[in-house]
């Protein structure tokens, strides 16, 4: 009996295209006698395709299955050789619900990395690889995600969280206090966001304007942190509520920091696996890893961000992140491959985990 495994992957993100890459590596690599995929396109304009998403990647017919009530819209309308399957949400969540046994959510960013996917598969009451509703909402939101981390006891740079209404009304005041308490440099994030998009350094007041401005574009909810020198080593977490931890790998970016070039077109950005740092540091930050993984609650997968201050042996959490890139060449499965788990099989162990932590919540 194969698993029908479905793959959910684009989404209405920045972090489109990265997911494409990562739901075609998945695809290639599933052994053929042991799965049946279906894979569940989710297009820039947030409507559903199922099927043949990828043109010419997928041998499978084309339908198409849309999740949105009423009329397509023009940008959303199927394409030639799709079929409208359902016009009703609960109908459409039904459908999928017959045809599959588990769903890996490739999605990355917000409306897929955040929760909401995740809800959605609870509703439908569909084993999913990965983060649950509450650490995917969590971790996707760097604002929410420190306040847990601070909660727990992590160690991590100084930051100030705010609203794009309060930068918007009171500008000076809003800069007055990121100088007062972080000064500079600092660094300037949308609060839900991934893959560098919209993040950016300020080392002066112009600056800072300049990079609260970009980072506004991306969301209404918004991060400034202490800019720290720094080795930058990530690490992966495996597991529900037993968890093991990857080797540690480090990034290596030429550029000042590990931007989107960086990390998609491989502009000069080294990976170090294993990372050559003491023992007794790449042990801290395995256990570092399992708390911030355990605070949000996390299951299935993460991958861990830290900085590695040398000079000052400091260590900081960065970040966890529930829907790390995953194809063959990035950091989370690399570091489990150095860790002698291959892709194939780390695929096999999160389908794993997913049935597991369906039965434990029933
Ligand atoms: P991803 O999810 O792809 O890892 P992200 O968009 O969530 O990325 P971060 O990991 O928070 O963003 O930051 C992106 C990069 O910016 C980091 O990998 C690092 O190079 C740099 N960076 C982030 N925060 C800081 C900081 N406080 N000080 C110095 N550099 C930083
Ligand atoms: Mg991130
Ligand atoms: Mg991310
Ligand atoms: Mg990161």
């Amino acid at each position: 009996e194969k698993i029908r495994l479905g793959i959910i992957y684009g989404g209405k993100s920045s972090e489109h295209e990265v997911s494409l890459r990562t739901a075609l590596s998945i695809m290639k690599a599933v052994d053929a006698n042991r799965y049946e995929v279906t894979p569940i396109y989710v297009q820039l304009d947030g409507s559903w395709v199922k099927g043949e998403a990828i043109a010419g990647q997928l041998p499978e017919k084309i339908e198409a299955l849309r999740l949105s009530a009423g009329e397509p819209t023009a940008t959303g309308t199927a394409e030639s050789g799709q079929e409208v399957l359902a016009s009703s949400k609960p109908a459409s969540l039904f459908a999928i619900g017959q045809q599959v046994d588990v769903i890996f959510p490739v999605v990355h960013g917000p409306n897929g990395e955040d929760g909401t996917i995740q809800g959605m598969l609870e509703l439908a009451n569909l084993p999913y690889v990965g983060t649950g509703v509450m650490a995917s909402a969590v971790g996707m939101d760097k604002w929410m995600m420190k306040t847990v981390f601070a909660q727990t006891g992590l160690p991590q740079v100084k930051y100030v969280g705010l609203l794009r209404s309060q930068w918007e009304k009171n500008q000076d005041e809003v800069m007055d206090k990121i100088e007062r308490e972080l000064g500079y440099p600092c660094f300037v994030k949308p609060a839900n966001m991934g893959s560098s998009v919209g993040i950016s350094k300020a080392k002066n007041r112009s600056e800072l304007a300049h990079a609260l401005g970009v980072a506004a574009k991306f969301d209404r909810r918004l991060i400034v942190e202490e800019f720290v020198v720094a080795r930058e080593v990530e690490i992966g977490v495996l597991g529900n509520e037993e968890l093991v931890t990857s080797v540690v790998g480090e990034v290596i970016a030429a550029k000042e920091f590990y931007d989107y070039e960086a990390k998609y077109k491989g502009a000069g950005t080294e990976l170090s696996i294993p990372a050559i740092i003491p023992d007794r540091v790449a042990g801290e930050i395995a256990e570092l890893a399992k708390t911030a993984f355990q605070a949000l609650d996390g299951s299935g997968l993460s991958r861990v961000d830290f900085f590695w201050d040398e000079k000052n042996d400091q260590l900081y959490i960065n970040e966890v992140n529930t829907m790390p890139g995953f194809t063959p060449f990035s950091m989370y499965p690399m570091l489990f491959q150095a860790a002698g788990v291959g892709y194939s099989e780390l695929i096999d162990r999160l389908v794993q985990l997913a049935f597991e932590r369906h039965a434990d919540k029933q």
